[in-house]
């Protein structure tokens, strides 16, 4: 079994890449859904949370707002990195387990779709490292179609994070999101017809 790790700034087509690899066959995890699963109510790491952040990030049914809980973290290194603490080990552990069960059934390729491969150390999770990348305008003109997020916003999150050039550095596969859909389809197809020879 293959295991690539598929990671990338904020609107730089992570998503957009894991789809077209669905299509083409691969297994997907995608780490945004593992955290959600993670902190579903009453897990040990939604106690956590609620203990850390208190009852006030929680929607009137009981599940964790991710939108508060957004807007408590971002900027605030020590808050993010105590729900990083809490969240990361237990995600981890949820992905291996994932892993081995795939391997179980006789998955040949599988993608693990995450936002912070690289800065949460999973690269010993995976075979190879995938990283999308796309010009800064690019990746702003998408951001306020696609999330309404104001050209400020969106700067202040993609400086939050990683810069291209850090994760390139670290990346097996650069895949360079500067075109329309159909040029990062082809992109996408020729890596796994790649992939598919070495498999
Ligand atoms: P996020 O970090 O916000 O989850 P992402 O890296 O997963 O983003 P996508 O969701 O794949 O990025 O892409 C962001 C938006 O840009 C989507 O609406 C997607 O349809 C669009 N998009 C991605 N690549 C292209 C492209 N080559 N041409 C046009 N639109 C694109």
């Amino acid at each position: 079994m293959k295991i690539i790790g598929l990671t990338g700034g904020i609107g730089s087509g992570k998503s957009t890449v894991s789809r077209f690899l669905d299509e083409l066959g691969a297994v997907i995890i995608d780490a945004d859904k593992v955290g959600h699963e993670a902190y579903k109510p009453d897990t040990e790491v939604w106690r956590e949370v609620v203990a850390s952040f208190g009852r006030q990030i929680l929607t009137p049914s009981g599940d964790i707002d991710r939108k508060k809980l957004g807007e408590i973290v971002f900027g605030n290194s020590e808050s993010l990195s105590r729900l990083n603490q809490i969240m990361h080990p237990r995600m981890y552990d949820m992905v291996k387990t994932q892993l081995e069960e795939y391997r179980r059934q006789g998955v040949d390729v599988v993608i693990l779709e995450a936002p912070l491969l690289m800065e949460v150390d999973w690269a010993a999770l995976v075979d190879e490292v995938w990283v999308t990348i796309a010009p800064q305008s690019t990746v702003l003109r998408r951001l306020k179609e696609y999330s309404g997020l104001s050209e400020q916003q969106s700067l202040a999150r993609i400086r939050s994070q990683l810069s291209s050039a850090e994760r390139e550095k670290h990346a097996d596969v650069v895949i360079n999101n500067d075109g329309d859909l159909n040029e990062l389809k082809s992109k996408v197809d020729k890596l796994w017809q790649a992939l598919a020879l070495d498999t």
